[in-house]
Parts: C-alpha cells; structure tokens; sequence
C-alpha cells in the first residue's frame, strides 16, 4: 500500500473529535458570576478582600480538600504560581536552583525572575522526570531549592525529597501536566514543599488560564498570598516583619475563571479514567512495532499521561530516521478538533533542553550585562545533560491522541496509521 507521505490514500478521512472539557455547567457558572456582577473581588491592600471572592474562597476550599492538602491559592497561571513560589521560599539572588532542562520554559525561568541560577540536572531515560543521582551531583552550598516537574503526567522520583531534607533546601513541584496523578495515596502536587497546577487551555483541566498553588505550610501559603496581591503594599497594614521577597505582582485569578474551575474539578476523575484507558490500549497496540517502546510508569504511582512518550530505536527500524518515520505517520493522520493549526497530534522530541535557549547560551534575561548570570560563572552548554538530548533529539516520540473524547475507533484509526507506515517502510529509504 502506497504511503500517504508517497502521493497513497492516507489512514485518517476525518477530524478526529477534539477535548472540550467545558459545557453547560460551566456556561451556568459564568452566567451566575455575571448576574451577580463581582467579576473579582480582589482589593490589593490588607482589607477581607485581600484573599479575593466568593468563588476563589470556594474554589481554593474544594481544592485543598481534594487534593488533601492545607492550603490552595488560586492564581492566572502556573508561571505565576512557580514565580511566587520561588519568592516564597526566600530566594536570593546567586542562589542555585536545580531544574529539570525537558520541560515548559517556565519552570526554569521562575528561577531567574528572582536573580537565581538554574542547574539543570538530567533526566530518567525512562520516565523523563528529573534524575536522582544527577541532582544528587549538582548540590553544592549554593544549592536553595530543587524545581521537580511531573512530566507529561509522570510524578517525580520521590527519594529527591530525602536530598532535600538532607541539605536544608526546598523542592517546587510544578505539575502542570499532572492533575490527579499519584504517588501511593498522595496526590502529585502534594508531593514537594509547594505545588503549582496549571488550568491553562491545554491541560487537563483548565479555566482557558489559570494556575492553582498548594501546600501544607501556614507560612509559605501567607507569603504567596502576599506575593499574589501586592505584598509590598499591604505588610505595613498587615503587621508582616520579614520583608524579604515581598514584592508583590498582580497574579489575581477572576471570578469567572474561578467558577469554571470549580466545575472542572468535579470533571477531573470522569476526564482521566478513559484518558488512561486510551492509553492502555495505545500502549498495547503501538509497541507491537519492534521500532516502538514504551519506558514505563514508575512503581506505585499513577500517570495522568497528559501526553504519551515512546521511544523510538531507529536500529530497529532498519535506520530509518525517527523524522521521516513520524513525517510519514503524520501524513496518514487528520487534525484533532480544537487543535486544527497544531497538524495531527503525533510528534517527535518535546521542547529543545532549556539550556539551550539564546537565555542561557547567551547569558542575557534582565538588562544588557547578564543578569543573573553575572553572579555565577556557570555556563550552559550542549552536552550538559546527555540522556536529555538524546530523549530530544533521537529518542522520542509522542501522541496527544488519547484523551476522553478518543473513541475505540478512533484510536484504531491511529494504530493503523502507525502500522501502516511500519509495514510499508521500505517506501521510506
Ligand atoms: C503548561 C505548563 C506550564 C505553564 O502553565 P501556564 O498555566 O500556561 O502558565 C508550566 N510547566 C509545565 C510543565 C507546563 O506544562
């Protein structure tokens, strides 16, 4: 059979449906906030309005008792959640903060806002979160905090937490990409010293933006508060004393927002069991194809899959390369629903590793002469995190095909394509 790539007949004939996690509940829950006109309650200055209105009280409360966590502050992003949580924590500038380099750039740049220098440490070959034993090597006394991502719905390695505690330092835990996941019985985000969600339009669930930050701790909650809402003009009034990163930004999440995200948080178990369903069944179909691995779930947890990874080993596939495999397979697909400007939803690699960003290479974020950078003289190089780059620029390959809206003949159509390519791949050389 001629390979769509080659001029042939593609697999895919039509859409493929597309996530929409937002109906007539959340149209209601608009609709109410609207007929009531407070759109946001939030006062920047020490006043109950401070901690925002009636949905964000809501909101916060239904989240912190979800996830079994004290405190949950609702903010517009997950950027400005990992911001105000690297305030939090007391950063100083010069101080070091061990990140993972695969990852969305926001999770490294939180570092810089606050004058700290990123580390990237590597990541597990399998299950692409950061790497025990290379941020074990990366702790020096410079070290402040770790920043652990729970990559494409994969919870961290726990034992980072004992590194942590050994050396006096905090761990961010950014899992954007993880909601409901789990590490035994506890919720990811709950994991770390402070988590942040995102409830931004890709995620799981979302509120088009958002970002929801959680901890166990009374004092850091306070300071993200603060830091939320105009710290600096409101711990005179408020009676604070320790000044330090109490600078405040505008990191206010509106009603609206608010009450679309309490809705989407009812919908979270019903969206990811048949999500982790799809997956079981790609996961099963996709590596009958020699070329195609799966790298595993760690043990005793739960994968949110926010996107599924495979490797691809190009010495099985009679050195055909990874692009021209995933090129082909892509020219037998359609477009999802809702993501038509994306191309089919099958990819290879994830996001270049940060370090090398023209930030890092070029040690240029805030002003000409290189600050942070100026105050550490690390640099960041090509070959920094070998198991990283070679995840990116050989190994991996993803699909986003396998969410709760992909049926079973929906996904049929996608293994298809994947065989399709794999049986005609003498086409390719
Ligand atoms: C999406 C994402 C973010 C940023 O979330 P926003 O809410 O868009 O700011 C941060 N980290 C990771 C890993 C993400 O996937």
């Amino acid at each position: 059979m001629k390979l769509a790539i080659n001029g042939g007949k593609p697999v895919a004939t039509e859409t493929f449906p597309g996530y929409c996690t937002t109906g007539e509940e959340e149209k209601e829950a608009v609709l109410s906030v609207l007929s009531k006109g407070k759109l946001s309650q939030f006062l920047g200055a020490w006043h109950d309005n401070f901690y925002g209105g009636d949905e964000i009280r809501a909101l916060e409360k239904e989240w912190s008792e979800y996830f079994k966590v004290k405190h949950a502050i609702a903010v517009n992003s997950c950027t400005s959640g990992l911001y105000a949580a690297v305030g939090a924590i007391g950063i100083e500038p010069g101080d070091e903060i061990i990140v993972s380099p695969y990852t969305m750039s926001a999770s490294a740049t939180a570092a810089v806002v606050y004058g700290a220098i990123p580390v990237f440490a590597d990541v597990e070959p399998n299950f692409y979160c950061l790497d025990y034993n290379s941020v074990k090597e990366k702790i020096t006394e410079k070290t402040k905090a770790i920043i652990v991502v729970d990559l494409f719905g994969q919870t961290y390695d726990r034992r980072i937490n004992d590194l942590a505690k050994e050396h006096g330092i905090k761990v961010i835990e950014d899992t954007a990409q993880a909601p409901g996941a789990k590490d035994g019985d506890d919720y990811a985000g709950t994991l770390g010293d402070i988590g942040v969600f995102s409830l931004n339009y890709h995620k799981h669930i979302h509120s088009g933006e958002g970002g929801m930050i959680v901890t166990n701790d009374d004092g850091l909650a306070e300071k993200l508060r603060l830091i939320r809402n105009h710290a600096e003009a409101v711990v005179g009034p408020k009676g604070e004393t320790d000044l330090v990163n109490m600078v405040g930004f505008n990191y206010r999440m509106t009603e609206i927002e608010a009450a679309i995200s309490r809705c989407q948080l009812k919908k979270l178990d019903g969206l990811l069991k048949p999500r982790l369903e799809n997956v079981e069944y790609l996961i099963k179909e996709l590596t009958k194809i020699p070329a195609i691995n799966f790298g595993g779930v760690r043990d005793k947890t739960l994968h949110a899959f926010y996107v599924l990874g495979f490797h691809y080993e190009k010495e099985q596939a009679e050195n055909i390369e990874r692009k021209k495999f995933i090129e082909a397979v892509r020219a037998e697909l359609t477009v999802a629903k809702y993501r038509e400007k994306e191309g089919p939803l099958v990819s290879f690699g994830y996001v270049k590793p940060l370090y090398l960003l023209p930030m890092y290479q070029e040690r240029i974020a805030f002003g000409s002469k290189g600050y942070p950078f100026n105050l550490s003289d690390r640099s960041y190089n090509l070959g920094d995190c070998p198991v990283c780059e070679d995840l990116h620029f050989n190994k991996l390959i993803t699909t986003g095909y396998m969410g709760s809206q992909m049926k079973k003949s929906d996904l049929d159509i996608v293994v298809s394509a994947f065989n399709k390519v794999w049986e005609n791949r003498d086409e390719l050389r």
